[in-house]
Order: C-alpha cells, then structure tokens, then sequence
C-alpha cells in the first residue's frame, strides 16, 4: 500500500494531488477546496508539501477576488474618468 493511498479528511492523498493543480487554478468547486484543505490540516506528509502551495493560493484567491480582476476600484474608476474627458474633448 502506498503512502499516497491515506485517508485523510475524506480523501486520499492521491486524489488531493490529482485536484492540486484545479485547486491551485481556482478551478475546484468548493466543496472539494473544502475537502483538500481538511485532508492538507490533518496530513502532516500533504501539508509539507501542499502548504506551500496553499500559501500561494490564499495570495492568488485574494487578487482574483477583485471584480475589476487586479486592478484596485478606485484605480479603475479614475481610469474611466480620464478616459470619458479625453473622449469628450
Ligand atoms: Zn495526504
């Protein structure tokens, strides 16, 4: 039996990998984000190994979470002034 056949959380180890790069594309419904993050807290073996990933996770979900996608509101909304006065000129 492999190692990467531990149930953890409610999935193995080898399906979190499998859903690892999903996840990291934010591609992962949520209950499944759910289930990876519970088996990466309970697997000391996937945490070594997906914690750096989920690192670089929380940091790309907050950038993508933006509705303007990276650019900040008020960024946007000055943007938008200056491209409806030089329109108008
Ligand atoms: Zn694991």
């Amino acid at each position: 039996m492999s190692v990467l056949d531990r149930v953890v959380g409610g999935v193995s180890c080898r399906e979190v990998l499998v859903d690892l790069s999903e996840y990291v594309d934010g591609e992962l419904p949520p209950t499944r984000v759910a289930a990876v993050e519970a088996h990466l807290a309970g697997c000391d073996r996937c945490e070594r190994f997906g914690g750096r990933f989920a690192s670089t996770v929380a940091a790309l979900r907050r950038s993508l979470a933006r509705p303007t996608g990276g650019v900040p509101p008020e960024m946007a909304a000055g943007l938008r002034r200056r491209l409806a006065e030089d329109g108008a000129a």
